[in-house]
């Protein structure tokens, strides 16, 4: 059970209250709820970038917030990937170039010809030398998708990676996301959007930090 405080002022604000979950590997899970339900204070709890208040985050058994920050950032690189809503690609970077930092953050001999492939798979070939000043939101997004895979993560976390994007786009980014998981890599993907939520195995909503509500996809 995860709660999460944060001092406001003379108060406390309580983000997350006693949320329970557990998730399976290979799963794909969405988490749904208004904004500010704690939706994305959740997701940085589960990749180790933020501390809960109370109660732990397991990781096939293992405890991530009793690990130091450097064993932190080595699990999670060689764990988790991430799509941020933001993108969040290095400007003076390629397309390919972006793709590529967890590969050589993972010290992999062929990181370029793995984000080659990978830019391939998300339908950028033509792009891989741009910069992401030169491709449009859907095409950045795409970046960001094929570099949360490059290093091949047991966990995908992704958080609102269509919210920036049109209907049309937002779904390709889904369908790549879909494409790209190998087996048993575990999607927990936070969306606004019911059409996204709907491809999940399993949804959770959220409010006022609590889980309200959950459902399972109808076969
Ligand atoms: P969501 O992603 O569902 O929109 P968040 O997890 O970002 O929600 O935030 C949940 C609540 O916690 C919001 O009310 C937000 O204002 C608050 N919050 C998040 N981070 C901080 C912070 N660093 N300081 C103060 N309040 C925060
Ligand atoms: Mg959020």
């Amino acid at each position: 059970m995860l709660t999460k405080r944060l001092p406001s002022g003379e108060r406390t604000l309580t983000i997350l209250d006693r949320v329970d979950l557990s998730v399976e590997a290979g799963e794909f899970l969405a988490i749904l709820g208004p904004s500010g339900s704690g939706k994305s204070t959740m997701l940085a709890l589960m990749a180790g970038l933020d501390r809960p208040s109370d109660g732990r985050v397991l990781y096939d058994g293992r405890e991530i917030q009793s690990l130091s920050e450097d064993d932190l950032a080595i699990w999670r690189r060689q764990n988790v990937g991430f799509v941020f809503q933001s993108f969040q690609l290095l400007a003076n970077m390629t397309a390919i170039e972006n793709a590529m930092l967890p590969l050589e953050l993972q010290g992999a001999g062929d990181a370029r010809a793995r984000a080659a492939e990978l830019l391939g798979a998300v339908g950028l070939q033509e792009r891989a030398h741009h910069y992401p000043a030169q491709l449009s939101g859907g095409e950045q997004q795409r970046v960001a998708v094929a570099r949360a895979f490059a290093g091949s993560p047991a966990l995908l976390l992704a958080d609102e990676p269509t919210g920036n994007l049109d209907g049309v786009t937002g779904r390709a980014v889904l369908d790549v996301i879909q494409q790209l998981r190998f087996e048993r890599t575990t999607v927990i993907l936070v969306t606004h959007d019911p059409a996204v939520a709907a491809l999940a195995d399993r949804r959770i909503h959220l409010r006022d930090g609590r889980i309200e509500r959950e459902e399972w996809r109808t076969p």
